[in-house]
């Protein structure tokens, strides 16, 4: 059994914590100064733990075992979403810096991956890993708050033309493990401590479309409008309605972005556009709720006096965890933490829904308190997190034994 060094863990993620502190949490925003030094900090901690550090040309953060043997990877992220919390992908990358430090005979590498936070692009650390990120849409990505170029900001960071990490070899790894945060509170409301990840959950965006008649708002009749805003608010209000007897336990559904055109106080709107967004981890489930949204689309559009039209925005796929690396998490869980622990689906997507497109992936959840993420107040308690990193060490060490 592995033994990991609870206090150093804890005085890492605190060191980690000064890089861009705000109030209780971090503002560490991919490629900004504070960003930059966390990740030469890092690699100096992972040259001091005896193994090959290396900043990509992506600025992603890998430290190579020197052991030999088909390894397993650990990771997340170090980036934070703007003025937020101390422990998302923080937690995850320092689970693998004290893993391997705690098991120096076993092949482990650990890597960060750059903007999973999607300052810049989406999975753009992990997915580059994996060959997926061309030079092209390196240097057509920017900065989504600064407006900086990519390649500015890795020039800040003093990688211009360096060269990127990429898997030539998925052979070389047994898998991919990652630890996270939950981000909810069903393990807290629970009283567990670990949640062993089954899935990630697939996210579906729809735009839908309204197209009334612009007009006057003084002088047109309100018999003869063809209103897009009034169209809109029926249709969201008749999703809120209906959802709820077509989901599953743990599916969740949101309208987060509505517009209207023109925009204006005086101005009956011609146009109005939505996105509904819903996520649930069983395509079947996903299928239903497409289908579902669909019938609403085509019934608000043939009741008028609006044209209603629906597209897909974006969807991602679901993700299920490799069956073997959640048994030997469960099983370090069930020896950890008897009667603490559960399996569960993630809500949020993470760079191991990339990872897992090419080896076998496995996750691991410790509690949010009050459900608490994406906002600086986030936090976890010391004892969930020692414990956490304790089962992954386990659930590691087992899976390296067995391959
Ligand atoms: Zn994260």
């Amino acid at each position: 059994m592995a033994l990991i060094d609870g206090a150093r863990l804890l005085a890492d993620l605190h060191s980690l914590r000064d890089f861009g502190r705000f109030k209780t949490g971090v503002h560490r925003p991919t490629l900004s100064d504070q960003d930059i030094a966390s990740r030469r900090w890092l690699a100096s901690r992972l040259e001091a733990a005896g193994l090959e550090a290396r900043i990509d040309g992506i600025a992603s953060v890998y430290g190579f075992t020197r052991n030999a043997g088909k390894r397993l990877l650990i990771g997340s992220h170090l980036e934070s979403q703007n003025e937020s919390g101390w422990l998302d992908g923080a937690l995850g990358v320092m689970f693998g810096l004290e893993v391997a430090r705690a098991l120096p005979h076993l092949p482990i590498d650990v890597a960060a991956w750059v903007d999973e936070e999607g300052h810049y692009g989406n999975f753009l650390g992990a997915r580059s890993f994996l060959g997926e990120v061309t030079d092209s849409e390196i240097d057509a990505a920017a900065n989504r708050t600064t407006r900086e170029s990519m390649r500015d900001g890795l020039a800040r960071a003093g990688l211009a033309g360096v060269p990127r990490v990429t898997l030539d070899d998925a052979d070389r790894y047994v898998g991919y493990l990652e630890a996270h945060i939950e981000q909810g509170d069903e393990l807290e409301a629970k009283g567990l401590g670990i949640g062993v990840v089954t899935s990630i959950v697939g996210i579906w965006n729809f735009r839908i479309r309204f197209e009334g008649v612009q007009n006057h708002a003084g002088t047109t009749r309100m018999a003869i409008r063809k209103d897009a805003r009034v169209a809109m608010t029926r249709l969201a209000n008749r999703i809120d309605d209906t959802f709820p007897s077509v989901i599953a336990e743990r599916s969740v559904w949101t309208i987060g972005r509505m517009s209207l055109d023109p925009n204006a106080p005086s101005i009956v709107p011609g146009g109005a556009e939505m996105n509904v967004q819903f996520r649930d981890a069983d395509p079947a489930v996903l299928d239903r709720l497409e289908a579902h949204l669909r019938s609403l689309v085509a019934e608000a559009d043939a009741a008028g006096p609006c044209r209603v039209s629906i597209a897909v925005a974006a969807k991602t796929i679901p993700k299920v965890m490799d069956g073997g690396f959640q048994d030997a998490l469960a099983a370090a869980a069930g020896h950890r933490a008897p009667g603490s622990w559960q399996r569960m689906p993630s809500g949020a997507g993470h760079d191991a829904q990339m990872l897992a497109l090419r080896m076998k992936a496995g996750m691991l959840f410790v509690p949010s308190i009050g459900g608490i993420s994406h906002h600086w107040t986030e936090d976890t308690k010391e004892e969930d997190i020692v414990r956490g990193c304790t089962v992954l060490a386990d659930a590691a060490e087992a899976i390296l034994s067995q391959s």
